[in-house]
């Protein structure tokens, strides 16, 4: 006799941020979950580890702050522009913590770690989690089809819908014909480290000199998690043997406090990833009969602006407030979901281009353009825009940061 196969409320494809805040949200709601996640354990991938005040507020929403905090979630609470184009008497420390009240600085942590959290969450109120699951299929329409395989052999469910959170490699969205318009500016690479112990425990960095943009995390007791972004004619720069040693070696800069020795000191503590700095935008609504995308899946800014991790939690939460308070579960009712999504990376997008135009391009007429943009903001307040684009929510940024006007004021070049 064939079994009949397991039919839960909802399937969640990737136990990432995203599909793991959505699978404890859900199953807190009372809703049937299995969450499937094609790891055999949480491991450092390399992913967003910098989250913005306002998603520590949607985290708070959906009720995964908690993984943050016990994940080893590190408050960090002044900014540091160290860069070439800012001479050392000019650099100012910005207070990060009063951008939304209540809330604080921006936070740090290990993104794995959250992760195993969130998972476990989901299944202690009452989520099936499901790990090592492989070559996932998904057939959408009104009672949508998942097929997968694990070492016990294969599987099928018949949910009432699925969440598709894959992430960039948008296993579920390909499936189901969601193509996007991808466009890429630049590279960039990122690793953990420990040891860094004369670096001030709760400041972040980043700047620019010669040709490469740093970023420094701190996540406290010593460790950071570093990145580099870097011109594309210099992508294979970190690969290879000695590819870690000259990834360190990039953060001794002449802008940095003692010429970044507290960082090139370091010692590795994870893998080094180098990537191609992409942002995705779908060419089509991100949900059919049967099948929403979430998070990265869904669509993404460039990594630059850092908020892919809180656009996956509002993705998440203003899909799981629909399947939870409405029975109707059609594409039509997700509307307010696929437009909120489509205003948000639209200024998102917008956003990250400035900051890679401004922060990730280089040479001397780069250089003339940072030193340019400086003054401007110096004399005229408004131009400051730029510095709440990642620590606000999109909604609550001032329309004209987005408006080609702005664009053409901050980058007019001198004649
Ligand atoms: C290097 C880097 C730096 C970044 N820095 C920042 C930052 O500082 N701040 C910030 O806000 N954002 C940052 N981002 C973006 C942020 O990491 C992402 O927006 C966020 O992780 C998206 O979450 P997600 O759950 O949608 O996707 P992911 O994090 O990609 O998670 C997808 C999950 O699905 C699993 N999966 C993939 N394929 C399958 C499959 N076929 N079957 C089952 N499971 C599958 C993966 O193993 C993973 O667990 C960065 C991204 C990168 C790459």
């Amino acid at each position: 006799m064939t079994r009949r196969p397991e039919q839960p409320d909802v399937v969640i494809v990737g136990g990432g941020i995203s599909g793991a805040s959505a699978a404890c949200r859900l199953a807190a709601g009372g809703l049937s979950v299995v969450l499937l996640e094609k790891q055999d354990a949480y491991r450092d991938l390399v992913r967003g580890e910098w989250l913005a005040p306002w998603g520590i507020r949607e985290a708070q929403r959906l009720g995964v702050y908690d993984c943050f905090s016990a994940g080893g979630g590190w408050e960090i609470r002044e900014w540091m522009t160290w860069d070439e184009a800012v001479a050392e008497d000019e650099v100012e420390a910005v207070d990060m913590t009063r951008f939304i009240p209540g809330i604080g600085g921006p936070m740090s942590f290990p993104h794995h770690s959250v992760c195993e959290l969130m998972a476990e969450q989901a299944v202690a109120s009452g989520a099936r989690l499901v790990m090592d699951a492989a070559k996932i299929g998904v057939t959408a329409g009104p009672r949508p089809v998942v097929t997968y395989l694990t070492p016990g052999g294969a599987h099928e469910l018949r949910p009432r819908i699925v969440l598709g959170a894959t992430g960039r490699g948008n296993t579920v969205g390909r499936q189901i014909g969601v193509t996007m318009r991808n466009s890429m500016h630049h590279w960039g690479g990122g690793m953990m480290v420990e040891g860094l112990d004369s670096w001030p425990a709760d400041v972040q960095a980043m700047g620019t000199e010669g040709d490469v943009m740093f970023m420094v995390f701190p996540q406290g007791y010593g460790r950071a998690r570093l990145y580099l972004n870097f011109p594309t004619v210099n992508k294979h720069r970190y690969r290879g043997p000695g590819g870690v040693e000259r990834f360190l070696a990039a953060f001794e800069l002449d802008c940095l406090p003692d010429r970044g020795k507290a960082v090139t000191e370091a010692v590795p503590a994870g893998p080094l990833s180098v990537w191609p700095s992409v942002s995705s935008v779908p060419e089509v609504p991100p949900v059919v009969e049967g099948v929403v995308l979430i998070g990265d899946e869904a669509g993404n800014a460039d990594t630059v602006l850092g908020t892919g991790l809180s656009c996956a939690m509002r993705d998440s939460r203003t899909v799981c407030d629909i399947l939870l308070t409405s029975g109707d579960w059609s594409p039509k009712a997700f509307t307010p979901y696929v437009e909120e999504r489509n205003f948000r990376l639209e200024r998102l997008d917008f956003g990250a281009s400035i900051i890679s135009r401004l922060h990730v391009e280089f040479g001397p007429a780069a250089v003339e353009r940072r030193r340019r943009v400086r003054r401007l903001m110096a004399k005229n307040f408004a131009a400051q825009v730029t510095g709440l684009l990642n620590m606000v929510a999109p909604e609550d940024v001032p329309e004209f940061g987005f408006s080609e006007f702005f664009a053409e004021r901050l980058f007019r070049e001198t004649a």
